[in-house]
């Protein structure tokens, strides 16, 4: 029965059009498919069906109206609908209505698609053969792939990907000998789309495309197709699915599966989002549904592919990745504590003096106020002792400058020793250094001045020419209860102020801050 077809020309005015998700067509091929009189059309049932999925909310009803006009289309999706893929019960379903009900709607979109394109055998040029069994095992692989990474899309992906292949007959339509006598074999997929760009600026994913805007299939959709060659990479689920459907069909259909999908569990390896083992029971599933979808589409069933080695294979795979990701988590790790390290590192740099080892003024002012504002909250003692060495300008002056460093090295690390483990001792500059007194009152800490003094009078800091070299110091104390200081800076300067006092008293002594009113 000779088949109602829409308009070409209707259908093929919307080649060139601008369409945002869809990059143009090369002007040349632009044209051609504009002018071509022999490009892959649909039965107008099924270029109906698809206006119908366009809508926004499509109804059962109007799909089986539509369906019902083609005798032939209605034969073939009552027999889907009762064939052992799609029914679950036992009941026959007799009406267009129920078979499109039990097929879903995406199903139903695809088996219309299908249905208008070349035949097995239509043709000597291509191998349609073996394109329609490379779109059935993608449309397959697609679905079950996504019924593992994206549920939602998984209808949709079966169509995408069964009819991601159609611009081959678009490009074929346009350009015969050329394309069947310069294009390499079908099988090997990435050459082909070399060759096409090389034809045509553009290969069959994005002529498929346009095609597929001709029939009335909605735009996303056909970006898909578009998109539907690229890259293998992590990151867009549903992107991810139909590209890997394509390879999946190629390897499938491999002279030599073994190799080509090991290679591709190769690249796969790399992919986060993708789990081997999961891909080895897609392809185990996909196996066992192949010969039902054969026949259904009324093409050959593509032959088994080996599961035995290609499981062999996937698992020496899986231990490599296993290793692999092992080893980027060890290196992570260490990446980690280096860094922690070098924070610590650089932390330490940043809070102590260069000399001393002491903490340095910056980090001591910082203490303080913390200190300062506890204190003052908690209503508890806090005690600040600045210290001075004597006539250091002396020391220096005598025995050089060196020298006196290691005298200020020395005394450093006397103070450190003399401190209680709660108190902080720094070098507030020159020869000042500086102590905080935690819950210290002004008696404890006289105690620490009268230590350090005894400390400088019994211990030499330093030896020259056999000389013991004993140093004195004046020290100041300021504490909570001799003011109410108004801030850290005015206790640090009533500590100063004390100092001065002992240096003004002759020097070698302990002094605490007295607060005149
Ligand atoms: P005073 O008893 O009045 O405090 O006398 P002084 O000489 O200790 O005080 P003055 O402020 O006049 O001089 C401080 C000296 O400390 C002068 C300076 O060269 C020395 N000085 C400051 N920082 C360093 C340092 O890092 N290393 C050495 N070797 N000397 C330093
Ligand atoms: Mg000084
Ligand atoms: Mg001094």
């Amino acid at each position: 029965m000779p088949l109602d077809r829409m308009s070409t020309t209707e259908s093929k005015s919307v080649i060139g059009l601008t369409i945002p998700e869809l990059p143009p067509l090369p002007d040349t091929l632009r044209l051609r498919l504009g002018e071509c009189r022999t490009l892959p059309s649909l039965p107008a049932a099924a270029a109906r069906v698809i206006g119908l999925a366009r809508a926004p909310e499509p109804r059962l009803t109007d799909f089986a109206a539509a369906i019902q006009q083609d005798p032939a289309l209605t034969l073939r999706l009552l027999s889907m609908a009762n064939s052992a893929y799609f029914s679950r019960s036992a009941n026959r379903v007799v009406t267009c209505h129920d078979a499109v009900s039990r097929l879903g709607l995406d199903a139903t979109l695809a088996a219309a698609m299908s249905f208008g394109l070349p035949r097995p055998g239509a043709s000597d040029a291509l191998d349609y053969d073996y394109l329609w069994q490379r779109s059935i095992i993608a449309a397959l692989a697609a679905q079950q792939l996504a019924e593992q990474l994206c549920p939602d899309e998984a209808g949709q992906l079966f169509t995408m990907a069964l009819i991601q292949d159609i611009g081959i007959l678009a490009l074929e339509a346009v350009d015969a000998e050329r394309y069947s006598s310069h294009v390499p074999s079908l099988r090997d997929h990435d050459k082909l789309r070399e060759t096409e760009h090389r034809l045509y600026g553009c290969d069959h994913s994005l002529a498929g495309a346009w095609l597929a805007i001709s029939w009335g299939v909605p735009a996303p959709m056909a970006a898909g197709i578009a998109d539907s060659h690229g890259p293998l990479e992590d990151g867009n689920p549903k992107r991810l699915c139909l590209r890997l459907s394509c390879r999946i069909a190629d390897g499938w259909l491999a002279h030599s599966p073994a190799a080509a999908f090991s290679d591709l569990l190769h690249q796969l390896a790399l992919l986060e989002s993708l789990d081997i083992a999961m891909l080895v029971s897609v392809l185990e599933d996909l196996q066992q549904r192949l010969p039902t979808l054969a026949k259904l589409f009324e093409i050959t069933c593509p032959p088994d592919i080996n599961s035995t080695t290609l499981l062999a294979e996937a698992k020496e795979l899986l231990f490599e990745q296993n290793l692999l990701l092992n080893q980027r988590l060890a290196e992570q790790r260490h990446e980690l504590e280096a860094l922690l390290a070098r924070h610590d590192e650089l932390d330490e740099q940043h809070r102590t003096d260069h000399l001393t080892r002491l903490a340095n003024r910056p980090w001591l002012e910082k203490l303080l106020v913390q200190h300062f504002d506890c204190a003052l909250m908690g209503k508890r003692p806090l005690s600040v002792m600045f210290i001075d060495l004597d006539h250091f300008k002396r020391i220096n002056d005598l025995y050089g400058h060196r020298f006196g460093d290691e005298v200020l090295i020395r005394f450093a690390a006397a103070l450190e020793n003399m401190v209680r483990e709660d108190d902080i001792a720094g070098r507030y500059g020159g020869e000042e250094f500086l102590v905080i007194m935690p819950n210290t009152r002004r008696e404890q800490a006289s105690k620490l001045g009268d230590r350090i003094r005894q400390y400088l009078a019994s211990q030499p800091l330093a030896k020259t020419e056999g000389e013991p070299l004993h140093v004195t110091a004046s020290i100041g104390i300021a504490s909570m209860e001799d003011a109410d200081f108004e801030n850290v800076n005015a206790m640090v300067d009533a500590a100063d102020k004390a100092m001065y006092g002992v240096k003004h008293d002759g020097r070698d002594g302990v002094a605490h801050y007295k607060h005149r009113d």
